[in-house]
């Protein structure tokens, strides 16, 4: 972990969150500043800047990111389908540099974006 992203500070506890699940692996918690009714970040607890630095010992974090994004998608009420989104690096406008997983979701279909 790192001392100064305020990730892993939310992970620690430091910083407070509206935190939905945590393992030995992963920590997830609601957005700050939501775009849809469901909008949630799923984190592995390592630090890692982004998804172009991941490593092949990063695999076990980010299997486990995925699996829980899709079972707390369920359990918030998307139960019809969500989004997933992970902003990489300065073209992907990327803000927050400790990987993230976005899980948006909600009643209503999401406008287009491909
Ligand atoms: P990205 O780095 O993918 O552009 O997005 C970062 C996301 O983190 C944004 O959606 C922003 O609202 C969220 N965020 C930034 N700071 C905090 C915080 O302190 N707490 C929470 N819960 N979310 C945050």
């Amino acid at each position: 972990m790192s001392d100064d992203c305020i990730f892993c500070r939310i992970a620690r506890g430091e910083i407070p969150s509206r935190k939905i699940y945590e393992d030995d692996l992963v920590f997830a918690f609601h957005d700050i500043n939501p775009i849809a009714p469901v909008h949630f970040l799923v984190i592995p607890k390592v630090h890692v800047a982004s998804m172009a630095e991941l490593e092949d010992e990063h695999e076990a974090a980010l299997g486990r990111a995925m699996v829980v994004a899709g079972k707390i998608a369920r359990e918030q009420g998307a139960t019809d389908g969500f989004r997933t989104i992970v902003n990489t690096g300065r073209v992907g406008r990327q803000e927050v540099y400790h990987l993230h997983i976005h899980v948006l979701g909600g009643p209503e279909i999401l406008p287009a974006m491909l």
